[in-house]
């Protein structure tokens, strides 16, 4: 899922997408690799579930995937892994997507055929097809749909007013208070919310088609797209010990490759902060013949990658236009 809050760095990235710095300073970006992550792509005004995991519009991301073809060679893991020690002509760049929302067959995929790139796709397993939905999809649809007016969760101040004034907002602030409950689990925390709502509808009808099936991931596969390992059930693997990492990262592989008849060698860490994983998260999968894994991180890696296991990516949030996409780039330290 995707980061909430537009910090005092982005804004001043945005004021210097609309500056010359930014153009001079992308032409002369380090020859590294850029890796560039979304979750969702279209318009989040029709979702009924958590509208945050947007990345972008699908004219934006349009625009996007132009600009990069432009600028980088855009490559795919296979190219990446095979890169080793030779220095690229020209930067490189990898365009993944984290989560498996159904809008990255929909959208993002004959985007991408059309303009001749592809991307890698992680996927947490348990979501396949829809067969369970994420806690902050879950959380938001009941609010969303709750037959009570406002709500009050404990350690926070004030109600969350659940009207249509007020909806949007509390869905992001009381997303962004269950992840700060960290002595709650996630499931009670969930359940919790649910019961209190008491939405009207099923929400299991709702997110039917919220995730890709296994046969959409065939069909990308096919088309050359890249799938990964996102884990299983998408739980933050710094918060569990050594065996049910393992589990997580293991069971994930097992299912992928089964479905694809092939290793599946890549994995995204769920929510992929400094914090959401360790060096021990690293060395299970090494051990479990992963060759990549990639963070949630701000900034380019060097090439040769000297730490395969903690590969950096700009995260894409809040539709941002293809301008302040390039200064997202270019001023990384800001
Ligand atoms: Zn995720």
């Amino acid at each position: 899922m995707a980061h909430r809050i537009l910090s005092k760095r982005a804004k001043v990235r945005a004021l210097l997408a609309r500056t010359g710095l930014t153009a001079v300073r992308w032409h002369t970006l380090g020859r590294g690799l850029y890796c560039f992550n979304y979750h969702r792509i279209g318009d989040p005004e029709a979702c009924a579930f958590d509208r945050g995991v947007y990345s972008c519009s699908t004219a934006h991301f349009r625009e996007h995937v132009a600009m990069l073809k432009e600028r980088f060679e855009v490559v795919n893991l296979a190219r990446l892994l095979e890169e080793g020690g030779r220095p690229p002509r020209k930067p490189l760049a990898l365009i993944t997507f984290d989560d498996g929302y159904a809008d990255n067959y929909e959208v993002a995929f004959p985007t991408l055929r059309e303009l001749g790139v592809t991307a890698a796709f992680f996927i947490p397993t348990a979501f396949i097809g829809g067969s369970q939905l994420p806690w902050w999809d879950e959380i938001a649809w009941s609010l969303r749909n709750a037959t009570i007016e406002r709500i009050r969760l404990e350690d926070a101040e004030g109600d969350f007013d659940l009207g249509a004034e007020g909806i949007e907002r509390s869905i992001e602030a009381v997303l962004e208070r269950v992840k700060l409950r960290t002595r709650i689990p996630m499931d009670e925390q969930v359940r919790e919310i649910r019961a209190r709502c008491r939405p009207a509808g099923s929400m299991r009808d709702a997110g039917a088609r919220l995730f890709m099936d296994r046969e959409q991931l065939r069909e990308m596969r096919r088309a050359g797209m890249d799938i990964g390992s996102h884990t299983h059930s998408h739980r933050i693997l710094s918060h569990l010990n050594g065996d049910t990492q393992r589990e997580e990262l293991e069971q994930s592989k097992t299912i992928l490759e089964g479905l694809l008849d092939e290793p599946i060698t890549s994995v995204a860490y769920p929510v992929g902060r400094s914090s959401s994983y360790t060096p021990e998260t690293c060395q299970i999968a090494e051990s479990l013949g992963y060759r990549v894994g990639f963070n949630f991180i701000c900034q380019s890696n060097r090439l040769p990658l000297s730490k395969p296991f903690d590969i950096f990516r700009f995260g894409i949030h809040r539709d941002i236009d293809s301008h302040e996409l390039k200064s997202h780039t270019c001023f990384q330290w800001i």
